[in-house]
């Protein structure tokens, strides 16, 4: 992912596959299975006592086409089991706007081209924002918050105090974020917000981005 100052987009491009190889010697782009053993708390007869043995039927229904009620995966076998299906080989698959955003590019951005802004606004946080960092609609900003903090009136004592001071903090925490997605500072084509507002309640805030007018 790069950002593309011309355009003021987010760019994405390819991040190695996390799913497959570069483990045990196998090389990225591959596959790793491993072969199977007899089962050691049931000795590969999937009884034990008068039931069934949980130690090993927990794979065999998982994947019954993989091993038997009996076996279970031995990990000092592991094999090259072909070429990944999920990235068809080549080690690397298509970055998503879910993908998290270098902190170089936070960096770069903010506040430079993504300056921060505080909305003071009556009532307090809603349900959606304190447990899920939703918002309620609004045709500019993206749906999905940064981060939604309740702390019961003490930032807003901040930010009265000492505005460009709390301006700071919050900006200071979202580059210091190693987790920022790319959706919540950009819009599905890439372009990067306008602006990053901090709407600030009677009982705390919450941080969501600005698309442009
Ligand atoms: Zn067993
Ligand atoms: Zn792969």
């Amino acid at each position: 992912m790069i950002f593309d100052l011309a355009s003021r987009r987010l760019v994405l491009g390819t991040r190695p596959d996390v799913s497959c190889g570069n483990l045990y010697g196998i090389p990225a782009g591959r596959e790793v299975a491993f072969r199977s053993k007899d089962c050691p708390k049931c000795k590969g007869t999937g009884k034990r006592g008068n039931g069934r043995c949980r130690e090993c039927r927990r794979y065999s229904e998982y994947r019954s086409d993989l091993l038997p009620v009996g076996q279970v995966p031995d990990y000092s076998s592991p094999y090259d089991a072909g070429p990944c299906r999920g990235c068809d080989g080549t080690g690397e698959v298509a970055e998503t706007m879910t993908d998290h955003v270098d902190r170089k590019i936070l960096f770069a951005l903010i506040p430079e081209i993504m300056p921060v802004r505080v909305y003071q606004r009556d009532g307090g946080l809603t349900v959606g924002e304190s447990l899920f960092g939703m918002l309620p609609a609004d045709s500019r900003r993206l749906p999905f918050a940064l981060w939604s903090s309740q702390d019961y009136g003490r930032s807003l004592a901040e930010w009265k105090a000492n505005p460009d001071g709390f301006v700071a903090t919050v900006t200071a925490r979202i580059t210091d974020e190693s987790a920022v997605q790319a959706c919540k500072i950009a819009g599905e084509s890439g372009l990067v917000a306008d602006h990053i507002g901090v709407l600030l309640a009677a009982d705390g805030y919450t941080v969501a981005a600005y698309l442009a007018e």
